[in-house]
């Protein structure tokens, strides 16, 4: 089993620090079941290459007593794919022998150890039943380019067909200690055996490595599942922890916060009159391919659906409940083919890049970015505004300076308890104007809803433009 990763930051050969092993050596450590080395195939101010080889002893796996009991008994259990198949093993070694690497730890390059930089990984051999869109669903989402090639059992025997293992190439400018993190906890998941016993300790280390991506990542709960080997208790607890109250980005659908905050809202009937301001924008911006980022139960895109200008419409949700809700209310399974082949929903995440944010001409965030962590609007900017980059680029969220105006509001609460901030006028105009700087838009802001003098109206709105 050989995994490498390659970088092209230059100076390359930093990436030696990155994993605290020197490229001119080449070191085998001890592992339970064999051995593992680390060396650099190449090693140059371009590009430098580091492979992690394991040299798998299967026989001692079976006398350790390490195998899977299934196969016990039969000759599978001697002859397996275990010595060249990533699986449990391979990131049982990555946290053995990169563990610094893995924690973001890079003594004498601390600061490149934070960024994010272009790095490739290949492995030699993934099993994956599932095939590649399995592959491809679990690293798509995270941001890599992936590429795959189905492995012929027996290149002398075509006859036999081919197997469950491909190589794979993944791509992407990503910090090192998060590409070790999400292959640590994948490959098991792909592999859906582990060597050793799963318990509580298992559980641990899926919440601290996966926790922050985990949540929002499509398959949330099919990787839980085959990470902690389908044992219930440890699968729910798991998921109940990651879906735990607070975490901004995993929204289990809120029907009673939705309910809260339109009550409060209504009599102003604030979302009529935020959708009009939105329209307008996109209108006067000639924007016909439209990108409705946390579009929700579609309330906007019912909206676009009657304008005749919008020739495509894509919702976006973390949440897979709201997506069902708003294809309800769209009653997109009885719409005639022509309209419905302009709207297209979608599962996925503003703060994580995916290629199919490129493809349109305006993106909205319509009172999203307040549910979204304050540490990861950071991502959320690079995702819309570097990566996407459309040519206009629509904001709202709360005002908070209006909230003594809501006589339901206790005062000091946020108007909905999945809200993770609400900023005043001066923090929201502040936030845009940096990331206006910061991508080369332009920005320029308009009140929504009755503007009181004192406090302003209670939605605010940036239009972004380049
Ligand atoms: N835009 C809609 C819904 C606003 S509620 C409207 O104006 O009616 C906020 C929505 O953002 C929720 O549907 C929530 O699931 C979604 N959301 C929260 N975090 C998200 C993220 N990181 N990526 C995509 N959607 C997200």
């Amino acid at each position: 089993m050989l995994l490498t990763i390659t970088t092209t930051h230059r100076p390359a050969t930093d990436l030696g620090y990155l994993l605290s092993k020197h490229p001119d050596k080449c070191q085998t450590f001890s592992l339970a079941y064999g051995k593992a080395h680390v060396f650099y195939p190449e090693a140059t101010e371009e590009r430098c290459t580091a492979a992690l080889a394991l040299d798998f002893d299967p026989i001692g796996l079976v006398r350790g007593g390490r195998s899977r009991n299934e196969t016990k008994g039969t000759l599978a259990h001697y002859v397996n794919d275990r010595p060249y198949a990533a699986s449990s093993f391979l990131s049982v070694a990555i946290a053995q022998v990169l563990s610094s690497a893995m924690k973001g730890q890079a003594k004498g390059r601390e600061e490149l150890a934070g960024r994010e930089i272009p790095l490739s990984a290949t492995l030699s051999a993934v099993p994956s039943r599932g095939g590649e869109q399995f592959l491809r669903s679990l690293f798509e989402p995270l941001g890599y380019e992936v590429q795959t090639e189905r492995i012929t059992l027996d290149e002398q025997f075509p006859e036999w067909g081919e197997g469950n293992c491909f190589r794979v190439r993944l791509d992407a400018t990503v910090r090192l200690s998060d590409l070790l993190t999400h292959l640590y906890v994948l490959i098991p998941v792909l592999d859906n055996q582990k060597h050793y016993w799963v318990g509580e300790d298992e559980l641990e280390k899926l919440l601290d490595k996966g926790g922050e991506w985990l949540k929002v990542h499509p398959l949330r709960e099919q990787i839980t599942r085959r990470f902690l080997r389908h044992q219930k208790s440890l699968v729910r607890e798991a998921l109940e922890r990651l879906v735990a109250g607070d975490d901004p980005e995993v929204v289990v659908h809120d029907q009673e916060g939705q309910e809260q905050e339109e009550s409060l809202e209504r009599p102003l009937s604030l979302n009529d009159q935020r959708i009009a301001a939105v329209l307008a924008a996109l209108k006067g911006a000639g924007a016909q391919r439209i990108l409705d980022l946390g579009c929700g139960e579609g309330k906007l895109i019912g909206a676009l659906l009657k304008e005749k200008s919008i020739a495509k419409i894509v919702g976006v949700d973390v949440s897979v409940g709201s997506l069902e809700k708003a294809s309800d209310r769209l009653k997109l399974d009885r719409m005639p083919e022509m309209k419905r082949k302009k709207v297209e929903l979608f599962q996925g995440s503003l703060t994580y890049r995916d290629a199919r944010f490129t493809d349109c001409d305006a993106a909205c965030a319509i009172e999203v970015i307040e549910h979204v962590d304050a540490s990861r609007l950071e991502a959320l900017e690079r995702v819309l505004f570097e990566f996407a980059k459309p040519p206009t680029v629509v904001v709202t969220t709360p005002n908070i300076e209006h909230n003594v105006r809501f006589e339901g509001l206790v005062a000091g609460k946020f108007r909905h308890r999945d809200h993770r901030f609400e900023w005043t006028r001066k923090q929201f105009e502040d936030w845009c104007w940096g990331v206006a700087q910061r991508h080369g838009y332009a920005v320029r802001f308009m009140p929504i809803g009755r503007e009181d003098p004192e406090v302003g109206a209670p939605t605010q709105m940036g239009v972004f433009s380049k």
